[in-house]
């Protein structure tokens, strides 16, 4: 079986090393902090008197050493370097090195090679991007800067020191400055990671949430029942066909685990174009009474649909969502919880931020404009856009003031991706 990759990138001090170790040591993956080898290789240049700049004996240097990763850190020629790499110099000096695209390289194929065994959690700045840009799951670890300088802050204190806050802040924007703006690999979220901010939770609920992506993400892929893979088949042939039909930011769906596509809702062709243009199987959302006709019924069930009731059933109505999500599949709800068919976006319900808490699933906000218009779609008069956002965390907490903010979060995430969209096609006048 291919070893299942997890890759976790971010800036310094958010919580990476954290997560990563928590994840592999409960699964049983190999951990390897790539950051390690960067400063491994500056500590050996430093020992050996061969300068930072001088990429080609760096280069030459590093085919002849040995990184292992272990349990326990990083070892270089069989010897333990933890001890002498855990310092801001070190961190320093690495990314000074890190700017050599040679020696990236020769590191990057090293770091594929660790690719073993049940699964792989490597962290660093490039791993879903340049890594393993088609690793299973990709996530983005991200604080403020104020939260992770603190953070270090408390540690240099721990350790006896009596560190200045401010300079701690400024080395930190320092850091992200530089790796950020490098020319090779820079640090960048690959589209599908999924943004993990750890500004305000804690250590214990990063490493929870990341681990239940990837043990959902395990599962054997669903590709969708027969009925469902025509469906969708059809539904996106005849869009391509007889519509002015555009996708957009198909790259930003993550592949594996669970997933509630939220997008807002304009017309009853949403469920199908909306679906069928998301790379992998998604059950709809549909309100009940659309089941109360035997032969609609069964038609939108075996095309994945799944019954929500309102009301008194409220509560219980999200439960089959809610299963389909724990088995690590996709979900696509509309928030606002009804059509409307003028286009304009209406506030949500709380639901999407119930069902993504209650499941802690990610949420991918998407956009389409045009749907309402189908005929005119179909003269090539008004094009029909969808435009997939980037995926989020779930709220921390279920409760209701909490949920009730996180929706309203992605549905303004929508009407920001309907204004890229406007701005970057400009507003269709015929409209
Ligand atoms: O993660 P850590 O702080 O240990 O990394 C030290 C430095 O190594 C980073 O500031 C960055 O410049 C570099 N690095 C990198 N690519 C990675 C991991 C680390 O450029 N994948």
């Amino acid at each position: 079986m291919r070893p299942f990759v997890l890759a976790i990138d971010g800036p310094a001090g958010a919580g990476k090393s954290t997560t990563a170790r928590g994840v592999a040591g409960r699964l049983g993956f190999l951990h390897v902090d790539s950051g390690a080898m960067y400063r491994g290789v500056a500590l050996l240049a430093l020992r050996r008197g061969i300068s930072l700049a001088d990429e080609s004996s760096l280069v030459k240097m590093v085919a002849g050493a040995r990184f292992t990763p272990t349990p326990d850190g990083m070892l270089l020629d069989g010897v333990s370097i933890e001890d002498s790499i855990r310092t801001a110099e070190a961190g320093e000096s690495a990314s000074r090195v890190a700017l050599h695209p040679k020696l990236r390289r020769t590191l990057v194929s090293i770091q594929r090679s660790f690719a073993q065994g049940p699964g792989l959690v490597m962290e660093g700045r490039d791993i879903g991007t340049v890594v393993f840009p088609d690793a299973d799951l990709k996530i983005f670890i991200s604080a403020s800067a104020e939260a992770r300088a603190e953070r270090r802050y408390l540690e240099l204190r721990a350790k006896g020191a009596n560190p200045d806050r401010d300079s701690i802040v400024e080395a930190i924007r320092e850091r992200d400055r530089r790796d950020t703006e490098r020319e090779t690999s820079p640090l960048v979220r690959a589209p599908d990671a999924i943004l993990l901010d750890t500004t305000r939770i804690g250590p214990e609920e990063q490493v929870a949430l990341a681990a239940r992506w990837v043990e959902l993400a395990r599962g054997r892929p669903d590709r969708g029942t027969l009925v469902y893979r025509f469906g969708s088949g059809f539904a996106q042939a005849f869009a391509r066909v007889f519509l002015d039909f555009h996708v957009e930011g198909l790259e930003r769906i993550p592949r594996k685990g669970p997933l509630i596509v939220a997008c807002n809702h304009i017309s009853f062709w949403d469920p199908p174009l909306v679906g069928s243009s998301i790379t992998r199987p998604v059950a709809f959302v549909a309100k009940a009474e659309l089941f109360d006709n035997p032969l609609f019924g069964a038609l939108i069930r075996s095309y994945n649909a799944i019954p929500i009731h309102r009301g008194p059933q409220a509560r219980t109505g999200l439960r089959g969502a809610e299963e389909v999500l724990s088995a690590g599949g996709a979900v696509l709800i509309f928030p606002e919880g009804t059509r409307n068919k003028s286009g304009t976006l209406m506030p949500p319900r709380a639901g999407v931020g119930r069902l993504s808490a209650a499941t802690r699933s990610p949420v991918l906000p998407a956009c389409i404009t045009g749907s309402n218009q189908i005929r005119r779609s179909m003269l090539r008069q008004v094009p029909i856009r969808i435009t997939f956002g980037s995926p989020v965390m779930p709220p921390s907490s279920g409760q209701r003031e909490e949920v009730r903010a996180f929706a309203q979060q992605i549905m303004d995430m929508i009407g920001v991706l309907r204004e890229d969209q406007e701005k970057r096609h400009g507003r269709d006048r015929r409209r």
